[in-house]
């Protein structure tokens, strides 16, 4: 059940309605909605006297698993990371290299990528390598990298957070946690980043399906924090041609169940840069709120994911065709909505 209440509902409401669910052996969790109020999702049934408590908007009985994420009380949510708004009306890029190499190296690929178009800066400190001898990352010495870029440029910083004893080092340096693919079930790692204030980037888990996904960032909304922005990057297909196979009927699946917004990563999504460029414009055109891209001043010598690398001119290419992918989706959807308006009032 989904329970949301007014702006001016007094506090004691909510508070009601949870002890309510608690003494019933219910689970309740609330989160601020986009009205000024409050939504609480309660994991079964209030009794009706309950639910005429002052101030309740809507009552609704949901067959989600996932109530704070789900679409079913909100339809869209945006998420500021820094100064840049996720879920807005304009999609946002974010890019910079798979892993942090240097302060030098950060610095320079944070101005080229800022050129290009993109609004904020990624790269890993700490890299959830699939061998134990890859190259595993700088660490701390790599956020500080970081915040140093973010000075130079001004651009934000999304960087992962790989444990949960190292989720207060992280939201420290970075304007947004990733949780990446790997993790994405990592529930103790989702409870911790839940208890932040710090936007989260949730990678889908290449293997999950989109319910196990939206259950992921559950456990976020659910610790109180709110600002959770969804990440496809590509699933297990068995097609080794192609690292990942990019799933985008995720992208419009996503916004008809949730109100998160939804980012594309075509790097990991396909592992080929050649790929590249078209999967970020079909992400765009499938309606993601941006993309994650993996970019570097010369792709051939990058520490991590080179093969799917891409150069900032190309970066800069995707920017200006997505924009308009994106002016043209935004006006043929506006054309549907009339025409809706007009099969309704016909
Ligand atoms: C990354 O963004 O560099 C990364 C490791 O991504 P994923 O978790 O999606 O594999
Ligand atoms: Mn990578």
């Amino acid at each position: 059940m989904i329970v949301t209440t007014t702006a001016d509902a007094p506090h004691s409401t909510v508070l009601t309605l949870l002890d309510a669910a608690s003494d019933l052996g219910l689970s309740a969790r609330t989160l601020p909605n986009d009205r000024g109020g409050s939504v609480v999702g309660v994991d079964g049934s209030l009794p009706h006297d309950v639910l005429g408590l002052p101030g309740i908007d809507r009552v609704l009985t949901s067959h989600r698993p996932y109530m704070l994420a789900s679409s079913e009380h909100r339809t869209r949510s945006i998420v500021r990371v820094g100064h840049v708004d996720i879920g807005g009306d304009r999609p946002v890029l974010m890019a910079g290299p798979c892993v942090v190499e240097g302060r030098d190296e950060i610095i320079e690929a944070a101005r080229a990528v800022k050129a290009a178009g993109a609004e904020i800066l990624r790269g890993g400190a700490f890299k959830p390598r699939t061998s134990p001898y890859a190259f595993q990352g700088l660490g701390e010495e790599g956020l500080r990298h970081l915040a140093v870029a973010r000075e130079v440029t001004g651009l934000p910083v999304v960087t992962e957070v790989l444990e949960p004893d190292q989720v207060g080092m992280v939201a420290e340096y970075a304007d947004m946690l990733q949780i990446g693919s790997r993790n994405m079930a990592n529930f103790p790692l989702l409870r911790r980043v839940g208890q932040t204030n710090r936007p989260v980037l949730l990678k889908r888990g290449f293997s999950a399906t989109v319910e196990e996904w939206l259950m992921s960032a559950e456990y976020i909304l659910a610790g109180g924090n709110a600002q959770v922005v969804l990440c496809e990057r590509g699933i297990r297909g068995f097609d080794p041609a192609v690292r990942f196979s990019l799933d985008l009927n995720a992208v419009p699946l996503v916004k008809e169940l949730s109100h998160l917004p939804i980012v594309v990563d075509p790097s990991h999504g396909t592992g080929r840069r050649s790929l590249v460029h078209r999967m970020a414009l079909a992400g765009l055109a499938a309606g993601a709120d941006g993309l994650i891209v993996e970019v570097h001043p010369n792709p051939a010598t990058a520490r991590c994911d080179a093969a799917q690398t891409i150069t900032p001119a190309d970066l800069g290419r995707i920017h200006r065709q997505g924009m308009a992918v994106h002016a043209a989706i935004a006006e043929a959807s506006a054309d549907i909505f009339e025409l809706d308006d007009v099969l309704l009032t016909a």
